[in-house]
Formats: C-alpha cells, sequence, structure tokens
C-alpha cells in the first residue's frame, strides 16, 4: 500500500519548541502549490501501486486558502482512498474552512492542540487558546468529521499532574476518535531549549514525565481507546491509515520541501529551502538527496518502528541475529518486553519509558 505525504511548510510563527522545517513566508502559497503539483505529476507513479493515502502536514497546511488544497487533492484524485488527513491549526478552524475542507475530500482532521490551558499554550509560542481548541473540535464535528485526531503534550514546562489529568479528561469529552500524545523535546538549536539552558525556564523531571505518560495511557484505555502505538491511541477502527503504513515499513511518497520518500530500500529526500525547491521543480532540476538501506538498515527501522506498535516485531525477525536472542531474553525477566501467543515481541508498560534504549540494544551495527 503506497501513501502520499504533502509537506506545508508555512507557519505564521515559530513555536518555541518546533525543529520542523517551516517557514512564515505565508505569501508564496501560489507559487508553492504550482511546484507540488509539478512535482506530484512528475512521482505519482514512483511505487508502481495505487495511492492510498493522502497525508497533508507541515508547518501549518490550514494556513493555505482551501482552493490550494483542492488543487493538490484533485491533481492525485480523492476517488477511492482509504484516508485522507489534513493537520490545521485550531485559530484557522472556522466554520466555512471546515465544511470547504470536507467538501474538498479531507475525511480526517488532525488538529495541533496541545493543550486546554492559555498559560501553557503561551510557554510553548503556540498561536491559539484553549477555547479556540475546543471550538475547531466543536466545529469540525458539526461539519461531518467524524474522525477527528487531536495533539496533546506533556511535560510541558510549569505543567502540573493536576493540569495534565484536566487536558486529558477535556480531551476525552469532546469525542474525539484519535489522541496523539507527545512528551515536550528538547531539541537542538530550538528556542525552548535556549531557555532551559539560560535556566528561564525548569524542565519536568524524568520520573514525573514518566508518571505523566502512564496516567494518559491508563485513562485513554479506560475511555475506550486503543494504545497502538507508543505515543498514539484510537478508538477501535480509528487507527491512523497512513501513519500506521510507516511504522509498517510500507512505501510513501513525501512531496514538497523537505519532505522524506521510501520506496522499496531507497531513502530521499527533498531540500530543506524553499527557493531550492521551487526553483528546482521549475527548472526540472531538484537536486534529491538519497540513500540505499542496507539489510542492517531494514532490520534496525522494522525492530525500531515495529516494537513503537502494540503488534511488536516477530520473533523470526529478531532471531536472525543470534546476539539478539540473549538480549531479548534478559528484557524478557526484566519485564520489559513479552512474547505474544503469536510469537511476537512487544514493550511491556514498563518497556515503553525506556524504548529507546531497549531498541538501541537490538541494533544491529552494518
Ligand atoms: S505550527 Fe507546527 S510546524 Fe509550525 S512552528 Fe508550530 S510546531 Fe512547528
Amino acid at each position: 500500500m503506497t501513501g502520499i505525504y504533502i509537506h506545508i511548510p508555512f507557519c505564521v510563527r515559530r513555536c518555541l519548541y518546533c525543529d520542523f522545517f517551516s517557514t512564515t513566508q505565508l505569501n508564496r502559497a501560489a507559487e508553492y502549490t504550482e511546484a507540488v503539483v509539478r512535482e506530484i505529476r512528475l512521482r505519482y507513479d514512483e511505487t508502481g501501486e495505487p495511492i492510498r493515502t493522502i497525508y497533508i502536514g507541515g508547518g501549518t497546511p490550514s494556513t493555505m486558502d482551501c482552493s490550494y488544497i483542492e488543487r493538490i487533492l484533485q491533481t492525485i484524485g480523492v476517488e477511492g482512498k482509504d484516508e485522507i488527513t489534513m493537520e490545521i491549526n485550531p485559530g484557522d478552524a472556522t466554520k466555512q474552512y471546515l465544511y470547504e475542507l470536507r467538501k474538498i475530500g479531507i475525511q480526517r482532521l488532525s488538529i495541533g492542540i496541545q493543550s486546554f490551558q492559555d498559560e501553557l499554550l503561551v510557554k510553548i509560542g503556540r498561536r491559539h487558546n484553549a477555547q479556540q481548541a475546543i471550538t475547531a473540535v466543536r466545529l469540525a464535528q458539526e461539519a461531518g468529521f467524524d474522525n477527528i485526531s487531536i495533539d496533546l503534550m506533556y511535560a510541558l514546562p510549569t505543567q502540573t499532574m493536576h493540569m495534565w489529568q484536566f487536558d486529558i479528561d477535556t480531551a476525552v469529552s469532546l469525542g474525539v476518535q484519535h489522541i496523539s500524545s507527545y512528551g515536550l523535546m528538547y531539541e537542538d538549536g530550538t528556542a525552548i531549549t535556549q531557555m532551559r539552558n539560560r535556566k528561564q525556564i525548569e524542565p519536568v523531571d524524568e520520573e514525573t514525565e514518566n508518571i505523566m505518560y502512564d496516567y494518559l495511557c491508563e485513562r485513554l484505555g479506560q475511555a475506550g481507546f486503543v494504545h497502538y502505538e507508543v505515543s498514539n491511541f484510537a478508538k477501535p477502527g480509528f487507527e491512523a491509515v497512513h501513519n500506521s503504513n510507516y511504522w509498517n515499513h510500507s512505501p510513501y511518497i513525501g512531496i514538497g520541501a523537505g519532505a522524506h520518500s521510501l520506496v522499496g530500500n531507497v531513502r530521499s529526500w527533498n531540500p530543506e529551502n524553499l527557493d531550492e525547491y521551487i526553483h528546482g521543480i521549475m527548472a526540472h532540476d531538484l537536486q534529491r538527496e538519497s540513500e540505499s538501506l542496507t539489510k542492517y538498515d531494514l532490520y534496525n527501522e522494522r525492530v525500531m518502528l515495529g516494537l513503537r506498535t502494540n503488534k511488536g516485531v516477530s520473533e523470526t525477525l529478531l532471531n536472525q541475529f543470534r546476539s539478539n536472542t540473549d538480549t531479548i531474553l534478559d528484557f524478557i525477566n526484566r519485564g520489559m518486553l513479552c512474547r505474544t501467543d503469536n510469537q511476537r515481541i512487544i514493550a511491556t508498560q514498563k518497556g515503553l519509558h525506556l524504548l529507546n534504549q531497549i531498541i538501541e540494544k537490538l541494533m544491529i551495527d552494518a
């Protein structure tokens, strides 16, 4: 199954924690759309399989007029798709915009809420407020969207357990079908990392972060969400199809500045530069970088992605490398991994806290 990812790099302003490729040159949406349309036409057939899912992410795709999104969707074709998702910022979610998105074929929304507390939203530099977040979900439901995902963040500076419980309860009460939740990461070069380094903010300690994560898993489980990926929770039948394909290591075509693709064993990526991307596409001279994944790279990626999901990784795959057999047994004995009835290895709740370390131990050096 092939998915297509469209990167829309425009943001009204930079959130303090963000290290994604984005730009505030919103006035370039028209020329960017033309470049994207051209790249889709050039690369649509790259995997030799029909496109089944479309994901429009960013940046902030909802900074773009609906007519641009429509032009992109029409170029790909919306008929017969399993899932068409678009990320939106709550601040852009007017009634009219949401109705237009429905009309042009968007089936699923991913709303970047992050928190239902104004105080925390200001601290991380988001441009919307809590009321806009709630209104965005309500308006999307009124517009007919019955597959809505929201993003929530935890381990935010000054966030208490009580605040986090309030955010999760609010999310559950809104009746959304999917929740993605991530702890705040202090990435190199971001404004929030500089603030931490200058001691202007105090990061949440690791123990509290783990307690927040456990509460998230427990509370959403009680509310009927399936914890199907380390950071993702869905009502049964609402697991993200496009993203699940990434985790299954299925092929995808990434369109737009900075977008990554995986076709066969080749990973490639477009330049993270708006001018370079637009001029390259228009001049039929886009310089895309690529790397061929070795059998070790493929194995490592399958282990890394598989262990993040509730399907885990097959023992047959893990046992391809003898050196891993004892390591797996050790993790099982320490209650971090467990074996399912169908011979798959999955991470336990305890193991999810230390997933990166577990994965690192199971990686094979080429
Ligand atoms: S809206 Fe998203 S992509 Fe844009 S700056 Fe904020 S986190 Fe980054």
